[in-house]
Parts: structure tokens; sequence; C-alpha cells
């Protein structure tokens, strides 16, 4: 049975050729922080992985940390700003991933910071007027505000938040590990004060990032020297390497890309809306204002509901019901629920999710084993 992998979005496929550019790295000797000639190779492979970054996301080199991946890079940015920032409120879009989420819960508790959502709209996009309603009140706040949704695909007004965020003095996290890999953020642009990225979203090694930060943040990772002792450990050369070739690439190739996907997207939710005309959408998902790649929806008239995402998988089908990371618990997304769906109407909810090498016969194999499975029982 040849499976049919539809969970871009958690992970997509490592390509050939940045794994071919790792191997070199994987197999030499040495350590980075070294002077001899073995850690200068090394040390070499870094610097230019970090300034072909830089190009492409309009910083300067000093401005990128490597880190183990997008949720040690969120990490970094919100505790970094609250103990050397001295940030004094948090607010925040409540369907955030859990590197956000769950790292405010913990700043509250171990710092007393008080957070606050930001009001949102139905398919889940923050409210401005009650962001700057929040900022006037409390002005030295960490905002955090993904660019694009994990699980609904919905995209915020984030030019529109950095530039309020800053008319008040406060920082801005813009965790932008979903849309990197279609070529769209630019330093400039984006005016954030952190944003993150995650190679194994778009065709790199899984396990290595980065935290772009406008200004310095001190220290999340205690240790050695290393990344201009922004952030200790010994580098995951060949993943830093990986990880620049695959960005490199995604730049590249990013208006046919976001084109192919936006293609396919089209395609999915009018079959969809053809085979099983009650399908609920879930986000936004207008050309506009969505993910290109991203797909959450329920067919409340399917008998196996819930159990859907068992049975594509029993079909060779892999999706999400939620995001990765929650995924194996029994917690309905709270991305959902943040827009007003109920607990039960959450989990049966699935995620789609493509990229390359996805054509549009793997999306007919899903929806064909979603109508199978609708004659297995009754309604
Ligand atoms: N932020 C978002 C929006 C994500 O989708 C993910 C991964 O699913 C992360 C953060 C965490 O990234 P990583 O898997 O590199 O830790």
């Amino acid at each position: 049975m040849e499976l049919v992998y539809l969970d871009y979005a958690a992970s997509t496929p490592l390509d050939p050729e940045v794994e071919a550019c790792m191997l070199p790295y994987l197999r030499a000797v040495g350590n980075p922080s070294a002077i001899h000639a073995a850690g200068r190779y090394l040390r070499t492979a870094i610097e230019e992985a970090r300034t072909t970054i830089a190009q492409l996301v309009g910083a300067d080199p000093g401005q990128i940390i490597f880190t183990s991946g997008g949720t040690e890079a969120d990490n970094h940015a919100l505790w970094g700003t609250v103990e050397t920032l001295g940030a004094t409120a948090i607010l925040y879009n409540p369907t955030e991933h859990h590197a956000v989420l769950h790292t405010i819960e913990a700043i509250v508790r171990r710092r007393g910071l008080r957070a606050y959502p930001i009001a949102i709209d139905r398919v889940g996009r923050i409210q401005l007027e009650h962001l700057e309603a929040l900022l006037r009140r409390y002005p030295k706040s960490i905002v955090a505000v993904m660019h694009a949704n994990n699980e609904i695909g919905t995209l915020q007004p984030v030019s529109d938040i950095a530039a309020l965020t800053q008319k008040y003095g406060g920082w801005y996290l813009c965790d932008t590990v979903q849309t990197i890999g279609l070529g769209w953020v630019e330093a400039p642009k984006l005016g954030a004060d952190f944003f993150v990225a995650s190679a194994h979203k778009f065709y790199g090694p899984r396990g290595v990032g980065f935290l772009y930060r406008r200004l310095p943040v001190g220290r999340f990772i205690h240790g050695g020297a290393q990344e201009r002792e922004q952030r200790a450990g010994t580098e995951n050369v060949a993943g830093i390497v990986g990880l620049a070739l695959a960005l490199r690439k995604a730049y590249q190739r990013r208006a046919a890309y976001v084109h192919e996907l936006r293609t396919l997207k089209h395609y999915l939710m009018q079959r969809l809306q053809e085979v099983f005309p009650d399908v609920v959408f879930h986000g936004d998902v207008s050309e506009e204002g969505s993910h290109p790649g991203i797909l959450n929806f329920r067919i409340p008239s399917h008998p196996l509901a819930d159990l859907l995402v068992i049975h594509l998988d029993i079909e060779g089908v892999c999706v999400s019901g939620t995001s990765a990371c929650a995924s194996g618990s029994s917690h309905p997304s709270h991305v959902l629920q943040a827009l007003g769906l109920s607990a039960q109407a959450a989990r049966s909810a699935l995620r789609f999710s493509w990229g390359l090498g996805t054509q549009k016969a793997h999306l007919d194999r899903a929806i064909e084993v979603l109508q199978a499975a609708a004659t297995l029982l009754p309604a």
C-alpha cells in the first residue's frame, strides 16, 4: 500500500540535495569552537550558513541565533524579553502553538507576570482594536501573535501588529514556523522584534532552527560561549548547513510553490464540498487570508467522526487531527475551541497539509477513504 502523506505542517520530507550537503559535515571530525584546521572548517560552514540565512530574511548575520528548532527559539525570545528587556506583561493570541502558550504559562507561574489573551474573531484572527486597548493599559508588553496558524492556516495582520507594538514600546514575537518556508518572511517588512524558523517544516532536517532577534536578549541556554554567548552548546553543524540550503531553496521557489499549493487547496476544497455537502471548514480559507498548504475541516454527518484520523491511518493516509505535538493526547484542539467549537466538534476535525510531491491523486485517495468509511456504519 502506497503511503499518502498529508501532514506537511507537522514535518516535511528531507530534500535529497539538502541531505547530500549535510553528509560531509556529519562525517567531519572536530569541534567548531576549536582553533585548529578541523574546527575552523566547521566554524566557516556555520558562519556561511548564517550569512546565507541573514541575506534571505533581510537581517544582519549577528541577529540570527541557531537553535534546536522552533520551540527553543520561541522559549528564548519569551524568556529573554522577560529577563533582560524588562517586559511587564504578555499579550497573546490564544491560538498560538504550545511552544508559545506553555512557555507563557511557565513565565506567569515562575515570574508572576500577568498574561492577557487578545480577542479573536470567528476565523481566529486577532482584533487589532483589542490589542491596542491592551497595549494602552500594558505598554511594555511582549506581544505573541503567530504569522500562520499551524492547525487552521489563518494568517494574522503581522505588520499592523508590529507597528502597534512598537508604538507602545512593547516587543513583538511572531512565530513564523509555518510561513518562512513559503519565502514570506523578511525582517524589515515584518517589523517584528523576534521571529523563528524550524528546518523540518521546509524540507530540511529535524532538530535545527533559528531565532531572529532585532536586539540581543541574553542567553536562554547557559554554558559555553557559542553563538556569540547567546546560546551555549556545540553547534549542530550538519543541521545548520542543511537548514541554510533548505531555506535558500525555499526562497528561490517561493512564487511557483505558493501557486502550486493554492491550486491543490482549491481542488481539495471543491472535491470535499462535492462529496460531503455538509463539510465545515475551520479558520479563514480565503486565498489572501490563509496558508496555501493547510486545510482544517470536519464532516458533521460522517458516522466515524472522531475516529477518522485513525481510519485514514489504517488505510495508509497520514493526516492530523490536531497539532503533532498535541496528538496522542485526547485533548481536543485548543485552537478550534478558541474559535468557539465544542470539544466534540473539535475532536472530529481533520487537518490536511501538503507540499512538494503532493498530487491531486493523493487528495483523491484521501477523499475516497473518507467516502468509503461513510458507508461502514449508518449515519
Ligand atoms: N511553532 C509552530 C507554529 C509550529 O507549527 C511548530 C511545530 O509544529 C513549532 C512552533 C515548534 O517547532 P519545532 O518542532 O521545531 O520545535
